[in-house]
């Protein structure tokens, strides 16, 4: 199903992790007047969450992986014809193999949907550390524009654990803090399986994301809470099983790559 362009901006407009975030010297990143999590005893951005343990990445892991056979290729290095957004053309820059954000340009998105899939990509944050926790290289890659691997300049820049890089936006923190310096290419490879819902609009199946930065595995088919949301606990609303890939826009000069996508397929059924 196509996605009319209502939902799209809806979708688009829904992207909270744009707001700013900033705390007053001396005391920790994040909240403690938000809802707790289900199942979890933190509350949603929670400052008194632990920081996952440190992990220093190797220099490569699928850094410049070139595309299976059966990929689709998202973004080469020369240009944006997979990509759109909700004001038309994608208006991110390309420059030099790479994809940069245009702060005020607005999120991207793929012009075609994807079902459960594998999905490889490379992102830089800025070189120039400007801002903080939440404002310091901040995007993100928005599966189906609904559920947010997040992206963060997250080298010794403290945040609330469920925004550093490799959380599952306000749910989950990583596994595991494993950035690269500023201006580093670092590697996401992200397995996805869609939520599923019955006839009824009944959840039957929770969305589940695997996600490794740099080699490092940071979620193992994690099950989602919900869509992503700020400061809220996010919940489902039933779609298809398939949808479009959004990167985001927070207004700091982000740099991507090299995105391939696959879809998973089923057993036995080549
Ligand atoms: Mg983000």
């Amino acid at each position: 199903m196509r996605m009319t362009r209502f939902v799209l901006a809806a979708l688009l407009g829904a992207l909270f992790t744009g707001l700013s975030f900033s705390c007053p010297a001396g005391e920790k990143p994040g909240y403690k007047d938000t809802p707790m999590l289900p199942g979890q005893p933190w509350h949603v951005h929670d400052s008194d969450r632990p920081a996952p343990r440190a992990v220093t990445p190797a220099e490569t892991f699928s850094h410049g992986a070139p595309p299976p056979s059966d990929a689709v290729v998202l973004f080469d290095g020369s240009d944006l014809s997979k990509w759109k957004s909700d004001k038309g053309p994608a208006g991110w820059k390309v420059e030099n193999g790479y994809m940069q954000v245009v702060k005020g340009s607005g999120s991207i998105v793929t012009k075609d949907e994807f079902g459960d899939f594998q999905l490889h990509l490379e992102f830089a944050t800025p070189e120039k550390v400007v801002g903080n926790s939440q404002d310091r290289g901040n995007s993100g890659v928005y599966i189906f524009g609904r559920y947010e691997v997040q992206i963060l300049d997250s080298y010794e820049n403290p945040t609330y654990t469920d925004g550093q890089v490799g959380a599952l936006y306000g749910q989950f923190p990583p596994l595991a803090t494993a950035p690269k310096k500023p201006g580093a290419w670092q590697s996401y490879d992200i397995v996805f399986e869609s939520p599923r819902w019955d006839e009824n609009n009944k959840l039957t199946k929770p969305a589940s994301v695997t996600v490794f930065l740099n080699g490092i595995v940071l979620h193992h088919k994690k099950e989602l809470i919900g869509g992503t949301t700020h400061r809220e606990v996010g919940t489902y609303k039933p779609h298809p099983p398939h949808g479009l890939i959004l990167l985001q826009d927070h207004g700091n000069p982000t740099r991507f790559r090299n995105i391939w996508i696959r879809n998973l397929g089923e057993y036995d059924k080549p």
